[in-house]
């Protein structure tokens, strides 16, 4: 395997980020950073710790502290915090409903930025997956991709996936749900979700998840020379 390679994947929820991105570790043969983990493990703490998500100090000082650690195989979903392994309670919806408001905090995203870029600075290769990877984190990785995909399409993948986990089908509420975050993640004041200048935008929305990551491996082979 030869050199150093730093690919960013950046993109709203709902395009196959996260699978794609492990996909293409994986065949690159390259770590892989989860950066939404980061945030996901930080909010975990400041829920445990019982902190009104409004009061903004006290979620500095509890994410301060917060001993934040991930996995880097593409194979292996992990997430610590202080040496316990959190990796199934960060998916769950106390969680997720809360991440939001604490990624929104200036002091948070500086320490986690800090964090993501001593982890990607680590040689090699690796993939780091995010939402403001390619524009803030590491404006000068080899290779930047943002995916994107219909609001309707993202809809749908998330209400079939709620339709499996045994939630109720229901498109249209989905549908708004994807709609409003969209709006937030765009304008909101620190770290808007936008591609870099330079990112490459891959629309997956008639793409399945191998036919995304066959075609990742040859925008990172012709961009950066990489030979598999
Ligand atoms: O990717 P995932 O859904 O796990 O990310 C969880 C949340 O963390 C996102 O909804 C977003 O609010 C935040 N996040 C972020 N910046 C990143 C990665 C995730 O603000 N680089």
């Amino acid at each position: 395997m030869s050199g150093s390679l730093v690919v960013t994947v950046d993109g709203p929820a709902g395009t196959g980020k996260s699978s794609v991105s492990r996909g293409l570790a994986r065949a690159l043969g390259a770590r892989y950073v989860d950066t939404g983990a980061m945030y996901r493990i930080v909010t975990l703490a400041v829920l445990r710790a019982g902190v009104d998500l409004t009061d903004v100090p006290a979620i500095e000082n509890v994410a301060a502290d917060a001993e934040v650690g991930v996995g880097s195989d593409p194979d292996e979903d992990r997430a610590y915090l202080g040496g316990e392994d959190v990796s199934t309670e960060i998916r769950g919806d106390e969680v997720t409903r809360a991440v939001s408001a604490v990624s929104a905090v200036p002091s948070v995203r500086t320490r986690l930025v800090n964090l993501q870029r001593a982890l990607a600075a680590g040689g090699g290769r690796v993939v780091v997956e995010g939402r403001d990877i390619g524009t803030v984190v590491l404006p000068d990785a080899d290779v930047k991709i943002f995916l994107t995909a219909s609001a309707e399409e993202r809809a749908r993948r998330r209400n079939a996936q709620n339709i499996a986990g045994g939630l109720p089908d229901d498109y249209a509420t989905v549908l708004a749900d994807v709609q409003r975050r969209d709006h937030l993640d765009s304008t909101r004041a620190v770290s808007p979700l936008r591609a870099a200048d330079d990112a490459l935008v891959v629309d997956t929305s008639d793409m399945d998840e191998s036919q995304v990551v066959t075609h990742l491996l040859e925008l990172v082979t012709q961009h950066a020379g990489v030979r598999r």
